[in-house]
């Protein structure tokens, strides 16, 4: 899956950190030139300032991030209710058994019945005991 960042989002805090990077640079060389302690405290102070700003892009970066996967959560329970409601559509009678396994023609695995290798395969279910014994080996993606 994607990130849930999108370019907007690194490009800010990139240019944010760089600013503070840069920041915190001049001030350092500012109140490294100085022996006048108020004036290192006014540099000091602006080099906080600078820290201050990254902590709230940093902070900023991660709500945008926590918000976008709050959105593929939503997305997703969404999804599975459907595929649920579809699943409760089929009859009781060609639903396959808890802890079978799938595999299709010239398949040499046996796999869990979501898994990405299956797809739209028109599948034949079995116990793992039976697939074994057919000469199948468990699938190494969807670990039956
Ligand atoms: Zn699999």
């Amino acid at each position: 899956m994607s990130s849930p960042w999108h370019r907007g989002h690194r490009l800010r805090l990139s240019l944010l950190l760089v600013l503070t990077s840069c920041g915190l640079g001049v001030t350092w060389w500012m109140a490294a030139g100085t022996g006048d302690g108020s004036s290192q405290l006014a540099w000091l102070e602006a080099a906080v300032t600078a820290v201050l700003v990254a902590a709230i892009a940093e902070t900023l970066w991660l709500l945008a991030g926590h918000r976008a996967v709050t959105r593929r959560k939503r997305t997703l329970a969404v999804r599975v209710a459907a595929a649920t409601a579809r699943i409760d559509r089929i009859p009781a009678a060609s639903r396959p058994a808890a802890g079978a396994v799938c595999t299709a023609e010239r398949m040499t695995r046996y796999h869990r019945g979501d898994c990405p290798l299956v797809g739209r395969k028109p599948v034949v279910w079995s116990s793992v005991e039976e697939s074994r014994s057919a000469g199948r080996r468990p699938c190494g993606i969807c670990d039956p």
